[in-house]
């Protein structure tokens, strides 16, 4: 008797418990269908569905997760809830106007060859990175001067050799990634002579013979040791044959693509002491 008792009451249990489960299981499903919907509210544009979100956009919103909140199939929207366009639309553009007139999904297109094994980049076509979105760069590092002076911070560049002082943004926390860097380099003497004398960081200019402002006006880039260098306008305006060629140990590379930097040394437009700030090209 006792022990049917227990059973019953057992049973009354079970079935109390996954009525609980059940309860809970469709309060759960019905707040996910909402948020899905909101979601896709948001991610559904007149481009296209949730699926269509390029990888390009993809790749911007996690390597940019302070300033990118949320992408759909053609925009990307930043935190001051500005959507910025990512597609213009224009197909077949030439290397000029993708150099002159690029959209975000231009400055997206080219893989960059992460990693010490790579081809010489011998063509126009195969060169990668130069694409750059000018109000991209220019909403998240500063428009103006101004603007993009007040985002500097101090890096101690080899602290332990040198002690030098270098300027660069706070933007991104890239003046933690090149202390990052910069203390790595520090403790390989080998490599010291190839960063000694850094060409510079933080300048206003134009990239040269174009108008567009250089990854050096956002404060993003860093130039190291200049007696190294191989910069494809300087052998042309020497008369020089354009000829891809390195002289900074492969090392150095690695070191700085770990913390978010490429190397202007793989492009074709050679200028391999330049390094800038572009996680979103590091991104697999
Ligand atoms: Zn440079």
């Amino acid at each position: 008797m006792e022990n049917t008792w227990n059973r019953s009451l057992l049973s009354s249990r079970i079935i109390f418990v996954g009525l609980l489960l059940l309860l809970a299981g469709a309060i759960c499903v019905f707040f996910y269908g909402q948020n899905q919907a909101l979601i896709g509210a948001q991610v559904i544009s007149v481009e296209g569905t949730p699926d269509s979100i390029p990888p390009g956009i993809r790749r911007l919103l996690a390597a940019y997760p302070d300033y990118l909140i949320k992408g759909r199939s053609n925009a990307v929207l930043w935190k001051d809830s500005t959507w910025m366009p990512y597609d213009d639309g224009i197909v077949g553009k030439t290397y000029d106007q993708l150099l002159h007139t690029p959209d975000l999904e231009d400055q997206m297109q080219k893989e960059y060859p992460k990693g010490t094994t790579f081809t010489d980049p011998t063509a126009e076509g195969a060169d990668t990175n130069r694409i750059s979105y000018t109000p991209f760069f220019e909403k998240m590092y500063g428009k103006t001067q101004q603007e993009v002076l007040n985002n500097l911070a101090t890096v101690h560049w080899l602290p332990s050799s040198r002690n030098l002082r270098l300027k660069i943004t706070r933007v991104n926390n890239i003046h933690k990634h090149l202390q990052a860097i910069s203390d790595e380099l520090d403790k390989r003497p080998h490599l010291i002579k190839y960063l000694n004398a850094p060409g510079g960081t933080f300048n206003w200019r134009s990239i040269r013979g174009t108008d567009r402002r250089s990854a050096h006006g956002f404060g993003i880039a860093v130039d190291i040791n200049v007696k190294y260098a191989d910069y494809w306008l300087w052998d042309r305006q020497l008369g020089r044959p354009h000829r891809y060629k390195n002289r900074y140990p492969l090392e150095i590379i690695e070191i700085f693509e770990k913390h978010g930097f490429i190397w202007g040394g793989k492009w074709y437009y050679y200028d391999t002491m330049h390094f800038e700030y572009r996680p979103e090209l590091l991104i697999d």
